[in-house]
């Protein structure tokens, strides 16, 4: 799992540094195929339900799913959520951060440091004894303290062998409710947050989802494991 992440978060530190204005979603998504086929792992997305790209690349009002494209080219001021998976040995990291490209505005940053904040204040709840709620709860605690919404769609997971597993780990939830926390196991945390109100929809393409009123929405994700020492996070580079 370990290798599996570093490798996820590396492939996703290089699709950061890659975004900037006049680059297009489709140049970062080669950026990373290769960067994750480098290290002899294979990008975890690629053919997943018939996903066609390596990394989710999602721009502005898009919460996740976008497909990269080569019409699609960054400008100044976008936010750029990439959300990047690897498989190596037999299991699965998965991670995401959204971008500011080149100058973005107050409205923007605020948002990508809230959502990010959010992730911190759930996987701290990550710990033996806790619960999927407790985690749930902080995320959406936190989020909505500070007038922004979590998305209701889509949630965090189990993952390991698998990309997907049980449990899923809602943006919201009731604290102390849902599965224990137990030493060894292993999930993604990730709040995808709207700068206004929860609603999403699906576009024609069968897989990007965007705000239905057409607000910014910001995503982070990070793989973690829960030990008896605590949350430790597996999705960081070396
Ligand atoms: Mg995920």
């Amino acid at each position: 799992m370990k290798d599996a992440c570093r490798i996820s978060a590396e492939a996703l530190r290089a699709a950061g540094e890659a975004v900037k204005p006049g680059i297009s979603t489709f140049e970062i998504d080669t950026i990373v195929r290769r960067y994750i086929e480098k290290q002899g792992a294979s990008p975890s997305f690629l053919g997943y339900g018939g996903f066609p790209a390596s990394a989710c690349i999602s721009v502005n009002n898009v919460v996740i799913h976008g497909i990269p494209k080569k019409t699609t080219v960054l400008r100044d001021g976008d936010i750029v959520s990439v959300d990047v998976g690897a498989f190596y040995k037999g299991y699965h990291g998965d991670n995401a951060y959204t971008f500011p490209c080149g100058t973005v505005s107050e409205a923007a940053l605020r948002l990508l440091t809230v959502t990010r904040e959010s992730l911190y204040e759930g996987i701290k709840q990550a710990t033996v004894g806790n619960r999927i709620g407790d985690i749930s709860s902080a995320v959406q605690e936190y989020v909505e303290a500070r007038s922004y919404s979590v998305v209701r769609n889509y949630v965090g997971h189990g993952v390991g062998a698998k990309l997907h597993e049980d449990p899923s780990v809602p943006n919201y939830g009731t604290r102390g409710r849902g599965v224990k926390l137990l030493p060894g196991m292993t999930i993604a945390i990730e709040p995808m947050i709207n700068e206004g109100a929860s609603h999403t929809r699906v576009l024609g393409d069968g897989w990007t989802v965007v705000t239905v009123d057409g607000r910014l929405s910001a995503h982070f994700e990070h793989t973690i494991a829960i030990t008896p020492d605590g949350p430790r996070i597996l999705t960081l580079c070396e």
